[in-house]
């Protein structure tokens, strides 16, 4: 499906001139085409199931693993207070069942989430759901370290803030196996 763009084309010509900008001046006169352009890519993951990425989960066999952790995953979504960009990291942990996936397919599920009007809050939650359902693990911890534009940029203003979230399943809910998976993220968390 995709964002109608020539209707945010429409809408951002609107907001230049409610700002008291000419819309057609030169310097502004392609804004509203690349705006549209930039919404398109910063909502694509609406109408798209992230449970897709996990399709092609394979049986872990004889083979176990005890832990899969994906450290550092760069995302950039946009809260849906301001319509301003969020960007950080994201960690994912699992403690897997009977099934694992590629590890390109964990940061597929995050970038597909991100890709809304989202809350931080919600798209932790949401990884976590999209994991416990694709993989059934024995257990999940999903930390995101965030840095929000409305929060940067306007405000507040705090420029160095950043927002850490947690969603944790399973046996990965304990405390104890909780602090050994942040150990091994490691960094400010
Ligand atoms: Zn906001």
């Amino acid at each position: 499906m995709g964002v109608d763009q020539p209707r945010i084309q429409a809408a951002v010509a609107e907001i230049l001139a409610a700002i008291g900008e000419d819309p057609g001046r030169p310097g502004l006169e392609t804004t509203p085409e690349r705006v549209a352009s930039a919404y398109a890519e910063f909502f694509s993951g609406l109408g798209t199931d992230p449970l897709e990425h996990l399709r092609d989960s394979v049986p872990v066999g004889e083979r176990t693993g005890e832990l899969v952790l994906l450290r550092d995953i760069e995302f950039r979504s946009v809260c849906e207070h301001h319509l301003l960009p969020f960007l950080g990291t994201a960690h994912l942990a699992y403690l897997p069942g009977d099934h694992i996936v590629g590890l390109g397919k964990l940061a597929a599920v995050v970038e597909t989430i991100a890709a809304r009007p989202q809350l931080q809050e919600r798209l932790t939650e949401e990884i976590a759901d999209t994991l416990e359902a694709g993989l059934a693990p024995r257990g999940i911890l999903v930390v995101l370290d965030a840095s929000h534009g409305c929060v940067t940029t306007r405000g507040p203003r705090q420029s160095r803030s950043s927002t850490v979230t947690m969603a944790s399943r399973g046996e990965l809910a304990q405390p104890v196996a909780r602090s050994e998976i942040i150990a091994l993220i490691g960094g400010s968390l």
